[in-house]
């Protein structure tokens, strides 16, 4: 275990990509020293790779690599590498953040959204949401964030895979997938969706927490 180093090596892969353009292939030691260490074993002496930054249509960054003389882009995940390089890389870790990115995505369509339209409003000024009464703990306007409060998202979650014999491998295996036109893990059932939102919207309560405080507070809901 090796904190620090995988810190500063996020650090400094993040700065090195914000320095490439987008849409331009190009080649780099530096990644390619990630690519051996990849959980997924995508490393052969004989490929020479080369690699591209794509935008999606929320405007975040993908990387994406291209192997020897093959045409075809396939998504990179330099976190993953680095986390493996450092003996940080915990596929069942992983698999349970897939699920709930997926479960999280879908309470968009219930309460929680209710709770930011009733309790945030657009300022034109600063052209961005502000909370009505200001941060639950310290009291600040500016980047409001909906949080689970006394009961934790995950413990929602946890209860509904409880209640249904369900498990974070079998949601992975069978409920969920990757949609490549939003570039995101998606529930992808309709009937368990409906029965999640409104599993999910008996239970939770809400308050606003700026951006600050919500850090703070210990992150177990993700
Ligand atoms: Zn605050």
């Amino acid at each position: 275990m090796d904190y620090i180093n995988y810190n500063l090596e996020i650090d400094n892969i993040k700065n090195f990509l914000n320095n490439i353009e987008t849409t331009k292939y190009f080649e780099s030691r530096l990644i390619d020293d990630l690519v051996k260490h990849s959980p997924k074993n995508i490393y052969s002496s004989n490929n020479k790779f080369k690699y591209v930054l794509r935008k999606n249509n929320y405007g975040t960054r993908t990387l994406y690599y291209v192997a020897g003389s093959y045409n075809r882009e396939y998504p990179f995940n330099w976190r993953n590498c680095i986390k493996n390089k450092h003996e940080l890389y915990d596929p069942q870790y992983e698999i349970n953040l897939r699920v709930r990115t997926s479960f999280r995505e879908v309470i968009k369509l219930g309460t929680y959204s209710d709770y930011s339209r009733k309790h945030t409003i657009y300022d034109k000024n600063i052209k961005k949401r502000v909370s009505i009464n200001g941060c639950d703990i310290c009291h600040i306007k500016e980047r409001p964030q909906i949080d689970h409060h006394s009961v934790f998202f995950v413990d929602i979650l946890d209860s509904y895979i409880k209640k249904n014999n369900l498990s974070y491998n079998i949601l992975y295996e069978k409920y969920i997938k990757f949609d490549n036109n939003i570039k995101r893990w998606t529930l992808n059932d309709n009937k368990m969706l409906n029965e999640w939102l409104w599993f999910h919207d008996q239970l939770a309560t809400y308050r606003i927490l700026c951006e600050t405080c919500n850090k703070k507070k210990e992150n177990k809901a993700i």
